[in-house]
Parts: C-alpha cells; structure tokens; sequence
C-alpha cells in the first residue's frame, strides 16, 4: 500500500519530541519542510524513501571537551562538537563557529542549512557545522592558540580532505584556522586541504574573505534584475560588522549603493551620507584587525550616529541586509521596514530572519534572499579552494571572481525555476528549499536505504 503523504504539523511534532529543547534546529527544519512536504506529495518516490525525515536526523554528531589554559594559568573547560549532518553530495562541508552562543542545536540547525546550500552550489560538499562555546572576545592571541590547538587535539581524527573539510564561520577567521591547520599538520604529518579560508601563504584563496559578502550583492544584483530594477543610487541598511556585512557593503557601495548602518552586538551607527570607500576602509581596520567597537566609528566621524542595544531596521531604505546572526529580524522589524517601504530584504547571516519575519516580507510581496542562497558564495569559494588544493593550482582573483558570479547566477536561476508561483512571482525560499532538496534526495535515493 502505498504510504500517506506525511501532515506537517505531525512531521515537526515528531522533530521537535525527538530534539527537546532544540529550538533553533526546530525551527530550521519547519521552514524546509513546508515547502518540500507539498512538493514530496506530488513525488511519492521521496516520501516513500523518507527522504525529508533521513535529512533531518544528522549522520553523526561528536561532542568532545575542550580543556585549555589561560594567561593567568587557570585551566579553562569548553565543549566542542562537529555536527556531520548529509554526505550525499559529498564530503562533509561547513564552518566552525566559535561563540558564547553556540549550542549543540544551533550547529545542528546550521548543519541542516547547509545541506542544502551546498547543494545549491552545484559543487560536491555535503552539510556540516562545528565549533564551540569559546567565546574568542577579550581573549589573547596567545589564548585563541591554545585553545585552537586543544580543539584541533580532538577534532583532527573526524576530518579530512574526503571526509569533512571545516572552515570558518562567527569567531573564527584566518587566525583561528591558521592555528587550526598548524595543529592537523603537526598532529597528522600531512599537508593537505583538511580546512578552507587558509590564508593564501599555505593554501588559501584568492577571494575566499570576499566571497560570503560579494556573492550576498551578486545574488541581490540577479534578484533586482529579475524585478525590472537596479542597485544604483538605493539606500541599504546592514546589520552585523563582521567578514560578511563588511564585504557586501563594499561591494555596495562598489556598484553605487548607499550604506547607512552598521552593527555589533553593543549597538549600531547610523551615518546619513553613507559610508564611503576610505570609511569602510577604517571600519576593517578596526573590527578585523584591532577587534574596536562599532561604537568607535562615531567619534572618527562626524554626522554619524550610534544607537546603544538597537538594531537598525527601523532606518528608512530600499535594500535590508541582515549580516550579523541567526534571529536578529523579528516580526516586529520586518513591519518596520515594510512599512518604511523596503524593496529587498537578502540575508547575509544564516536564519537571521525569524519564520514570521520571512512570512511578512513573503505576504507583503517584497523580494526575499534566504540565506542558503544568497550567502552560498562563502562556501562556494571554498569548493572552489578544495579544488585548487586538491589539483595543485593557484587561480586568479579575477578568474574566481567570474565563477563566483556565475554560481550566484546559476543558484538565482534555480530559485526561480522552483520557486515560481502560479501568478509569476518568485518565491525565492521555496526555490531554494526545493532545488536544494531534490540534488540530496536523488542521491540518497541512488544508495538505497542506508
Ligand atoms: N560558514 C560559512 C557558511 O555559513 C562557510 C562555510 C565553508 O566555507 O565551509 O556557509
């Protein structure tokens, strides 16, 4: 007899009874599963396989403790984890994330996610996440090394080149996996692309910082185009200061965008004449380099102002990009920027936007980037080092730049064949969520149930 097409609201009860208290993972599995349950309904060999189900039940998850010693000699206890979630396409493929916040359900709601976004890429990576709950902030150099060096103690013996190839994500930049990859080389006496975002002395790529950021502006560039619209002269409010935000706004204001905010987890600035080149240029120094305050950026310039505890969907622009972390747009700043007449909303960060946030910008008809598409540049240059190390080579920057473009293309293009409505709007998370989907299920379907 054939099985019954699951109802959603059963499938995530079971989720959410099988993950107590994993809200984050909850919530990331219901946003896939609305589209793809209606979609698996009309495909019965997925359904029937479990497909959906198989996906949200991670492959493995290694939990390990992380002992280190900080400059006043005090041992320091942390946990670790990597979370192996789909290696259908692939080898394991994600960042590490090294936060205060992290918890073993935050990495598995961002395993889960770029399941899918590597997927999207079109390029051989499985989903994975790791990291910690170390919270790099007001910590030495000295420091982050050792505890690196402990974590990759632990961690070195579940990756690999064709197993699980890390990379970083919040709180872990080429510093971190500098430390990281000296420590497989010494443990392992093998040289090898075990992680991405190298720098480029041993490894890296050209382009790879940039990525994250530019494909954001990239994707959003193909998004307005599809619209009939343009990026020049509009107004873009950014959340966050980090790898992603500071990138797509200089790609932004590269292509004749104006950039009025900028955040961190303290408070955000509001510079009403935008920033510029020379001023973006000063906020890298300081939050790339000298680890500053957002806040420091009003006393270097005048005009600006810096607004403690707020994050800035309440300034009036065309353009929203939420770079900073998971659920920082609730609904109550999605009808800010609604109502402030926002025409695109693309996310930087992955599930920064709360489900009813992305509801209301869907129901108000504005165009909406989720983050596995939009921010799929990041880890795309990073397949694209995997294959540079694995051939030997070294490409150009222009050369990754032009790829880079066309994978944002190709996944704006499959968003759009997926996700285009009856009435011929695109529902771009439909679009991702099913395209996404269907790579890792026709390959899980290949292998049989295993
Ligand atoms: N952490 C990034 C992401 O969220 C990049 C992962 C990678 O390069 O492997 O996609």
């Amino acid at each position: 007899m054939p099985k019954t097409v699951p109802d959603l609201r059963e499938f995530i009860e079971g989720v959410r009874e099988r993950n107590p208290g994993q809200e984050e993972f909850v919530q990331a599995v219901e946003d896939v599963a609305r589209d793809i349950i209606p979609f698996v309904a009309d495909n019965s060999r997925y359904h029937e396989a479990e497909i959906l189900r198989r996906i949200a039940e991670p492959d493995r998850i290694v939990s390990f403790r992380v002992c280190w010693e900080d400059d006043k000699r005090n041992v320091r206890v942390e946990r670790g984890w990597r979370v192996q979630n789909n290696n259908a396409v692939g080898p394991y493929k994600g960042g590490l994330r090294f936060s205060g916040s992290v918890t073993e359900s935050v990495l598995k709601f961002l395993a889960f996610e770029q399941t899918f976004k590597n997927s999207l890429t079109g390029l051989p990576m499985g989903g994975a996440k790791g990291g910690s709950n170390f919270n790099p902030k007001g910590k030495s150099d000295r420091e982050v090394m050792r505890f690196c060096q402990s974590f990759m103690s632990e961690l070195y013996r579940h990756i690999g080149p064709d197993t699980d190839v890390p990379a970083g994500d919040i709180g872990v930049g080429a510093r971190e996996i500098g430390y990281m990859f000296g420590q497989y080389k010494k443990l392992t006496g093998r040289w090898e692309g075990v992680l991405t975002g190298k720098a480029s002395e041993y490894g890296g790529s050209n382009l790879r910082t940039e990525a994250t950021g530019y494909g954001v502006v990239y994707f959003l560039r193909e998004m307005l185009e599809a619209a009939d619209e343009e990026l020049d002269g509009k107004s873009a409010v950014i959340s966050g200061s980090g790898n992603v935000a500071l990138h797509a706004a200089e790609k932004l204001i590269a292509e004749g965008a104006k950039v009025l905010t900028l955040s961190d987890s303290d408070g955000f600035i509001h510079d009403p004449d935008g920033l510029d080149e020379e001023k973006l240029e000063w906020v890298k120094g300081l939050k790339l380099e000298r680890r500053g305050r957002i806040s420091e950026y009003c006393e270097q310039f005048s005009g600006a102002d810096y607004h403690e505890g707020k994050a800035p969907w309440g300034v009036g622009c065309d353009i929203a990009l939420p770079c900073a972390t998971q659920n920082e747009l609730d609904k109550q700043a999605a009808k800010n920027l609604i109502g402030n007449q926002v025409k695109a909303v693309v996310e930087g960060a992955n599930m920064p936007s709360t489900t009813e946030a992305s509801d209301a910008f869907r129901e108000a008809g504005i165009l909406f980037g989720p983050a596995k598409a939009a921010n799929a540049g990041g880890v795309a240059v990073s397949g694209l080092e995997m294959s540079q190390n694995s051939g030997r080579v070294s490409w150009e920057r222009d050369k990754l730049d032009g790829m880079l473009t066309e994978l944002m293309q190709d996944i704006h293009r499959k968003c759009v064949e997926d996700g285009r409505n009856d009435e011929g709007a695109i529902d771009y998370v439909r679009g991702a969520n099913i395209a996404g989907f269907r790579k890792v299920a026709d390959a899980m379907l290949a292998f049989g149930v295993v």
